[in-house]
């Protein structure tokens, strides 16, 4: 078990709930929400080997372009000019599809959607975990993790990596679940995102920009971009994984229907996404 925080190193804890044989915790120093275990690499493997989440594949794309979109915009309202990307959790390497004419990288763990994106955008897809990722010192513009930093084991390493590999001036954009949202307050330990051992690390934009402070960055802003989300998404997320739950057994019977698939507009600041800068000086 961790007996203190790993982005203020405040020991004292407090235990919130226990879900999945996980120990939820939140630093009081802080207020970081995290599974207290300590987890193994192997343990995480044999987890993400045992099934995918089908929120990223072709059915659902039209959802997810509706967020790259808005992404890619505000990052070229940044960077007029292309550069260099480098997508972490790249998954079957869509968010590309939104940064035409930029020099896109990614990094995939999933064999099956890394392979998957390595046809379709070339060998700047790198197939493993990310902290196995060829380091290049000041290389990368442009830095993204979507639904992926709350998924690592070790958040201050992977920022301290993605430091190395930003030029300065280079920016890093962060979108991962807001613990603090009103749902998340609401619901507790039923909020959707909860669901150790996928998410270890629950942050807001407080946690996010001492971690990214932490690292040597400054935030530069912070943003709630709302989604699009089709109904039997939001079923699947109320069943937080639970394949024998009410919820789970009405995305199933709404899976590839015509109300399954009708489409609406969510932003409920469920959904945070940080933007901060390598400074020059650094
Ligand atoms: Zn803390």
């Amino acid at each position: 078990m961790f007996s203190s925080c790993v982005v203020c190193g405040g020991s004292e804890l407090k235990g919130l709930w226990e879900v999945n044989g996980y120990t939820i915790a939140r630093c009081i120093a802080c207020s970081l929400v995290f599974v207290q275990n300590q987890i193994t690499a192997e343990e995480l493997n044999a987890h993400y080997s045992s099934g995918r989440d089908d929120t990223y594949d072709e059915t659902n794309i039209e959802c997810l372009n509706f967020y790259y979109q808005k992404l890619g915009d505000i990052i070229r309202s940044r960077f007029p000019q292309p550069g260099r990307l480098l997508d972490i959790g790249c998954s079957r390497g869509w968010f590309f599809d939104a940064m035409r004419g930029w020099e896109c990288h990614g990094n995939e763990i999933g064999l099956a959607d890394a392979l998957i994106a390595r046809e379709r955008y070339g060998d700047g897809i790198v197939t493993g975990p990310f902290e196995e990722y060829p380091l290049r010192e000041d290389y990368f513009d442009v830095i993204t993790m979507q639904d992926v930093f709350d998924h690592f084991r070790d958040p201050m390493a992977i920022l301290e990596k993605c430091r190395r590999l930003l030029r300065p001036g280079g920016l890093i954009v962060i979108k991962v679940h807001n613990i603090s949202c009103l749902y998340a307050r609401i619901t507790g330990r039923n909020f959707y995102a909860i669901i150790p051992p996928s998410h270890l690390f629950y942050y807001d934009a407080r946690t996010l920009d001492r971690a990214l402070s932490n690292s040597g960055f400054r935030v530069v802003d912070s943003e709630f971009i709302g989604h699009l989300l089709k109904v039997e998404t939001v079923f699947s997320r109320l069943s937080q994984g639970n394949t024998k739950s009410f919820s789970y057994r009405v995305h199933k019977a709404l899976n590839g229907t015509a109300l399954g698939k009708i489409k609406f507009h969510k932003n409920l600041h469920d959904i945070i996404t940080v933007l901060a800068v390598k400074p020059v000086s650094a």
